[in-house]
C-alpha cells in the first residue's frame, strides 16, 4: 500500500513527518490488550472472582489451557499475551460487568458470604493459589517464539475462558489470531452487487484441509448476514451447520460432534448478505460526477489490512495463502475487473451478467484479493507477454498514458531485476475516484487514487514523478508482498520498506530525469526526525489488536525499513551482493511467508567472504531509534563513540541499546568521489582509529545512506563550518543537506546551542543545490511557525529577515517561466512558496498577477506545474480569489489541479471559509472526505485555522473514526497536523485531556503519544533558544 501523502505531499515547505506511539508505555502489557475500538472491541471484564488479580498468574491461566479441545500446538504463545491482558484488565477495571460474555467451565464460586469459617478456607486456599503462581511464574515463561512455546500444563486446574456467541452459544475460540488447525486451500467466490441499494449478496465455498485433529473451524466475518452454511466432509453429503459469531473479534465458528481428523479435507459453504461500505475498506461504494454532472456509482474493494472479512468469511491472516475464484454478476450496463484475466461471462435467468475469473494461478493472501464493478474504460498494451492495462472513468479515458507506458517499462525492469516472472498473464491499473491510500497493491489489480495514476497535458513532471513512484512502489509489491508475503503485521516493513526502497531504485534506473534519488534523502530525513522520538518503536515489532495493525503503516515500516536497506547495501563490499541476497530471498520463499531473519539469512547466504548479516542488521530491526555517533580527535587519533539518539528520556529501556554501525566517512583531502569513501565498523560502544594529523576534517556518513546522525564536537563542528565557508563544494549536495539536517537535530536535542546552528548555515547564501536549501528551508520554516503560532512576533519578525537574509539572492534568481529540470523545479517551488508565505510584498504580487492571467484567459494561460501551488495559496487569501478556485474546484478534471486548488482553498484565513471548508471535508458531499487529513494540514499550517481545526477534531471525532480507522495513517495524520505547533504548558494538557478522554476511541494510540512528546520537545526548544533568535541578524 502507497501512503500517498507519505511520498508525495508537501516538500521543503512544509514538515511532514509521520506519527507514531501508544500513552501508557509503562504498563505495555495492559495497553496493548486493553485497546478497543467501535468495530472491534477487546475483552470485556472477566467474571470477577473467576480471575486471580495478581498480575503474575496470568501464566497460570495460560499453563491452564490443556485440559479443553483446544489444539496441542496451535494455542500458541499468543494466547498468553490475551489472557494476560484479560487478567490485567480486570485487576484496573472498575466496572466489572455481571454480565459477561464470558463463561468459565470452573466450579461455582466461594467466598461470596464470608463465615469465619469459610474465611479461614479462602485465606488457605488463597495461599495455595499464590504459592502454585510463583512455581508456574518461575518455570521457563512462553516466549512468543516460534521455538519457545511450553506444552499445556495438563495438571493446571484452571481453564481457558471462552465467550458467548452472538446467540448465547459457547465461543470455541478465545484468541485474536486464529487457530492452525485447519488451512484453506481454495475459495470459490460469487458476489451480486447491486448498487442501487448499495447492497450485495455473496456465496463462498471454502475447500480446507485439516491439519491437526479438531472439534472446530475458526475463521473470520466481519459485518456478514449470513443466511445459510453447510458443511462438507471429503466426498460425503453437505450438511447444513450453525454458524457461531463473536462479533468483537470479528470471528465465526462452526462445531462438531466429532473430530475432524488430520489431512481429511472438507468445505464449508456460506450464503450471506451486506451492506456495501460506506468508508473506504472492505467493499465500498464509490461514485463520481461525470463530465455531464450526472453521479455515477460503482463498488470497488480495499482489504489490507483486516476487511476482506467485510466481504466474504475467511481466514484473514496473511499467512493463510489460498488460490481463489471469483464470480461477479453485475447489472449489463457495467464491467467487472478481479485479480485474475475474465474466463467468461454468462448471462443469467435473472437478467444480470455473470462474469467468471479464471482461478488464481498462485497461493495469495486474503489482503490481496481484489474486485471492482464499474462503467470504467482502459488502455493496454504487452510488456514481457503481460496484457498491462489503465482503467479510468470514461471521461479520463485520455490521462492514462503516462501509467501504461510507465508501468510497463517498471514491469520489464522487474521481471530483469529479480529473474523471476510476473506469475500472472494480466496487470490492471485502475484510477478509484474515492480512494483513501495512495494505491493499492491487489496483485494482477492495483487501485490508485485518480491523482496517483491519471495525468493530463498540462501536468508537471513533479506530477509525472509522483505517479512514477507510486506505480514502481506498487508493481514492487507484486513480489515483495504478493509473491513472498510476511507472516504477520509485526514484519509488515518487509512488504514496505522494500516497496519503498524499490521504488527510489527502479526509477533511478529507467527514469533517471525524475532525480529520486533527492526524494529518497529527503525521506530520510524525516523518518530519522520521526525515530528519534521516544513515541517511536522497533521496525519489527510485536503487534495483536486491529489498532496496533494500523498503526504500522507509518513511516517506521516504510521510510526507517527502505533507509536500513539503503545502508546495508551500501556497506557491503561487493556491488551485487544486495541484489543477489533478495532474489535468493525471493527465490526460496517464493509463494511463502517469512519473518525478517529470512531476509538476513538469505543475504547472509550470497556473502563473501561471509558476513553474519542477520547479527548487524537484527539490532537495526529490533532496537527502536538510531544511534548518535560522536566524533573526538586528538592528534591523529579519532574516537567514534555511539549512544542512543533520544530526544526525550526512555525510562522504559533497560539495557543499554548499541548497534553494529557501518560507519563510512570523507576527508578534506578527498570527499566528493565514491571513491573517497571509507569504512568502519562500530560495534563497540567506542573505537578509535588512526587518521594522518594533515587531515583537517572529516565528514561522516558519506551521502547520508546510514541511519544515524553525528556531533563533531565542538572543533568538528567548527572545522566543517569553515570549510563550508571557504568552499561550499568541498562536500557533496547530499552531504551538505546531512551537516544542516544533523545539526538541526543536535539543537532540538539540546546539545548545539542554535546560535552555532546558525553559524554553520552562514554559507546558504553561496548554496544552489535542491537538497541542502529545501533541508534548510524546511528546518526554518517550521521554527517560523513555532514563534508565530506563540504570537512570538517579534521573535517571528525576526526569523522572517533571517530566512529572507540567507535564501534572498536565491529567491531572487528564479524564473516564474517554465523549468525543465525536475530538480530546479523543487528548489524553485520551495524558495517560491516559502517567500510568498512569509509575505514578501514582490512575491506575493508576482503571484497574483499570474493568476489573474490564468483568469482572464479563462483558465488558458499556463501556470508551470511547480508554481500553481503557491499562486494557488496567494489567490485564496482575497475573496474573489477564493471564490474563482471554489468554481475552478468543481469543474476541473486534473485531479493533481484540484487537490492543489483544495489546499489553496484550506489555506485561507477567513474563518468562516475555514469553518466552512473544515465541515464540508467531513460531509463529503462537495469535497470527497477522502481529502480531509489534507485539508487539516493545510488549515493548521495556517495562523487563523490551527486552533480552530484543534477545535474541530475534538467535537468531530467520533464521525472522524467512523470514517477512518483508530491508527491508521489518515488518524495519524490528523492528530499530528493539529498538535505538532503547540509549545505551552495549556495546550499540553489539553491534548492530554482530551486523548485521555477518549479511551478506547483513541487514547492508545502511538500518534498521541507521539503528539505530547512533541510538544514538550518545543516547549523545551523554545524556551532553550529564545535569547539567541534575539540575536540574529
Ligand atoms: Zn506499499
Amino acid at each position: 500500500m502507497d501512503l500517498f501523502d507519505s511520498n508525495t505531499a508537501e516538500r521543503a515547505n512544509l514538515p511532514r513527518n509521520m506519527i507514531e506511539n501508544s500513552m501508557f508505555e509503562e504498563e505495555p502489557d495492559v495497553v496493548d490488550l486493553a485497546k478497543d475500538s467501535n468495530t472491534f472491541p477487546t475483552f470485556p471484564t472477566l467474571d470477577p472472582d473467576e480471575v486471580a488479580y495478581e498480575p503474575r498468574s496470568s501464566r497460570l491461566l495460560v499453563r491452564g489451557l490443556g485440559e479443553n479441545d483446544m489444539d496441542d500446538d496451535e494455542e500458541d504463545c499468543e494466547s498468553s499475551a490475551r489472557l494476560l491482558g484479560m487478567s490485567f484488565m480486570n485487576r484496573s477495571s472498575s466496572h466489572r460487568s455481571s454480565s459477561s460474555p464470558y463463561v468459565r467451565q470452573s466450579p461455582p464460586r466461594s467466598c461470596s458470604r464470608p463465615s469465619a469459617r469459610t474465611m479461614v478456607v479462602c485465606v488457605f486456599l488463597l495461599v495455595i493459589v499464590a504459592s502454585l503462581t510463583m512455581v508456574l511464574y518461575f518455570l521457563p515463561g512462553c516466549t512468543f517464539t516460534k521455538a519457545g512455546c511450553p506444552q499445556p500444563n495438563k495438571t493446571t486446574p484452571l481453564e481457558p475462558v471462552y465467550p458467548n456467541s452472538t446467540n448465547g452459544e459457547l465461543f470455541p475460540w478465545a484468541e485474536l489470531r486464529l487457530p492452525h488447525s485447519i488451512r484453506p486451500l481454495s475459495y470459490d467466490l460469487t458476489f451480486t452487487p447491486d448498487l442501487d441499494s448499495m447492497t450485495f449478496t455473496g456465496k463462498a465455498a471454502i475447500e480446507m484441509s485439516v491439519l491437526h485433529n479438531t472439534k472446530r473451524i475458526v475463521l473470520h466475518a466481519a459485518n456478514l448476514n449470513i443466511t445459510k452454511a453447510t458443511f462438507k466432509l471429503g466426498s460425503g453429503q453437505a450438511r447444513d451447520v450453525t454458524v457461531l459469531e463473536y462479533k468483537p473479534r470479528q470471528q465465526i465458528a462452526v462445531k462438531f460432534p466429532e473430530e475432524l481428523k488430520t489431512d481429511q479435507q472438507c468445505v464449508l459453504t456460506f450464503e450471506y448478505n451486506a451492506n456495501l461500505s460506506h468508508s473506504y475498506d472492505g467493499f465500498y461504494n464509490s461514485s463520481y460526477i461525470d463530465q455531464y454532472r450526472k453521479k455515477r456509482v460503482l463498488a470497488a474493494t480495499q482489504f489490507e489490512p483486516l476487511s476482506a472479512r467485510k466481504a466474504f468469511p475467511c481466514f484473514d491472516e496473511p499467512s493463510f495463502k489460498a488460490t481463489f475464484l471469483i464470480k461477479i454478476n453485475r447489472n449489463q450496463s457495467y464491467m467487472s475487473l478481479s485479480n485474475m484475466p475474465k474466463a467468461k461471462t454468462t448471462l443469467l435467468s435473472s437478467g444480470l451478467e455473470q462474469d467468471e475469473f479464471e482461478k488464481t494461478n498462485v497461493n495469495m493472501s486474503t489482503y490481496l484479493v481484489a474486485f471492482i464493478v464499474a462503467n470504467f474504460t482502459s488502455v493496454s498494451s504487452s510488456a514481457s507477454g503481460t496484457n498491462v492495462s489503465v482503467y479510468s472513468v470514461p471521461y479520463k479515458k485520455e490521462q492514462t498514458g503516462f501509467a501504461l507506458d510507465t508501468a510497463s517499462k517498471l514491469l520489464q525492469f522487474y521481471n530483469k531485476f529479480f529473474e523471476i516472472e510476473y506469475p500472472l498473464k494480466k496487470l490492471d491499473l485502475v484510477a478509484i475516484p474515492d480512494f483513501l491510500a495512495g494505491a493499492m497493491e491487489n496483485w494482477g489489480l492495483i487501485t490508485f487514487r485518480e491523482t496517483t495514476l491519471l495525468l493530463d497535458n498540462n501536468s508537471s513532471s513533479f506530477e509525472k514523478q509522483v505517479v512514477a513512484s507510486v506505480i514502481a512502489h506498487e508493481i514492487a509489491h507484486q513480489w515483495f508482498g504478493n509473491l513472498v508475503t510476511m507472516s504477520w503485521w509485526n514484519d509488515l516493513w518487509l512488504n514496505e520498506g522494500f516497496a519503498t526502497y524499490m521504488e527510489y531504485m527502479s526509477l533511478q534506473e529507467i527514469m533517471p530525469s525524475f532525480d529520486t534519488g533527492y526524494l529518497f534523502l529527503t525521506v530520510r530525513f524525516r523518518a530519522l526526525d520521526k525515530d528519534a522520538l521516544n513515541s517511536s518503536h522497533p521496525v519489527s515489532t510485536e503487534v495483536n489488536t486491529p489498532e496496533q495493525i494500523e498503526e504500522m503503516f507509518d513511516s517506521v515500516s516504510y521510510e526507517k525499513g527502505a533507509s536500513i536497506l539503503l545502508m546495508l547495501n551500501a556497506s557491503l563490499p561487493e556491488e551485487q551482493q544486495f541484489k543477489k541476497g533478495i532474489i535468493r530471498y525471493l527465490k526460496s520463499f517464493s509463494g511463502l511467508n517469512t519473518e525478517t531473519v529470512d531476509l538476513w539469512n538469505s543475504l547472509t547466504q550470497v556473502s563473501n567472504p561471509r558476513k553474519n548479516i542477520s547479527e548487524m542488521m537484527s539490532l537495526w530491526t529490533s532496537q527502536k531509534g538510531f544511534p548518535l555517533v560522536t566524533v573526538s580527535r586528538k592528534g591523529d587519533m579519532v574516537t567514534f563513540s555511539q549512544e542512543p539518539f533520544l530526544l526525550t528520556s526512555d525510562n522504559t529501556t533497560k539495557a543499554p541499546r548499541q548497534w553494529n554501525i557501518p560507519i563510512t566517512f570523507v576527508n578534506d583531502s578527498c570527499s566528493l568521489a565514491p571513491a573517497c569513501r571509507q569504512m568502519f565498523n562500530l560495534s563497540k560502544k567506542s573505537e578509535s582509529l588512526k587518521v594522518p594529523e594533515s587531515v583537517k576534517w572529516l565528514k561522516l556518513n558519506y551521502k547520508n545512506t546510514g541511519f544515524y546522525i553525528v556531533d563533531y564536537g565542538q572543533d568538528g563542528w567548527s572545522a566543517i563550518h569553515d570549510a563550508l565557508s571557504e568552499n561550499i563544494n568541498v562536500l557533496t549536495a547530499e552531504d551538505r543537506a546531512s551537516v544542516i539536517h544533523n545539526i538541526f537535530a543536535l539543537s532540538r536535542l539540546g546539545r548545539v546551542p542554535f546560535v552555532r546552528v546558525c553559524q554553520l548555515l552562514s554559507f546558504m547564501p553561496n548554496e544552489t543545490e535542491t537538497a541542502p536549501v529545501t533541508e534548510a528551508l524546511l528546518q526554518l520554516n517550521s521554527i517560523y511557525r513555532l514563534l508565530d503560532k506563540r504570537q512570538e512576533s517579534d521573535l517571528a519578525a525576526r526569523m522572517k529577515d533571517y530566512i529572507q537574509h540567507q535564501f534572498g539572492s536565491l529567491m531572487e534568481s528564479q524564473t516564474w517561466e517554465e523549468e525543465e529540470s525536475l530538480s530546479k523545479q523543487e528548489l524553485r517551488s520551495a524558495l517560491i512558496s516559502t517567500a510568498c508565505a512569509l509575505n514578501d510584498e514582490g512575491y506575493v504580487a508576482k503571484a497574483k498577477s499570474l493568476f489573474k492571467n490564468y483568469t482572464d484567459s479563462n483558465f488558458t494561460s499556463k501556470i508551470p506545474g511547480d508554481l500553481q501551488q503557491a499562486v494557488f495559496t496567494v489567490a485564496a487569501q482575497s475573496d474573489d480569489g477564493w471564490q474563482t478556485l471554489f468554481t475552478l474546484y468543481a469543474t476541473t478534471t486534473n485531479d493533481a489541479q484540484k487537490r492543489k486548488i483544495l489546499k489553496g482553498l484550506a489555506s485561507t484565513q477567513d474563518p468562516h471559509r475555514i469553518a466552512w471548508i473544515l465541515k464540508a471535508g467531513l460531509s463529503g458531499d462537495i469535497i470527497q472526505t477522502q481529502e480531509l487529513p489534507l485539508i487539516i494540514n493545510t488549515v493548521c499550517n495556517g495562523f487563523a485555522g490551527y486552533l480552530f481545526a484543534w477545535d474541530f477534531i475534538q467535537v468531530n471525532w467520533d464521525r472522524l473514526i467512523e470514517k477512518f480507522p483508530v491508527g491508521s495513517f489518515a488518524i495519524q495524520t490528523i492528530v499530528k497536523s493539529t498538535t505538532s505547533q503547540f509549545s505551552t504548558q495549556v495546550h499540553l494538557d489539553q491534548v492530554q485531556a482530551f486523548f485521555s478522554s477518549l479511551k478506547q476511541r483513541g487514547s492508545q494510540m502511538r500518534s498521541v503519544q507521539e503528539a505530547l512528546e512533541t510538544i514538550r520537545l518545543n516547549k523545551r526548544w523554545i524556551e532553550n533558544n529564545l535569547e539567541a533568535m534575539r540575536k540574529l541578524s
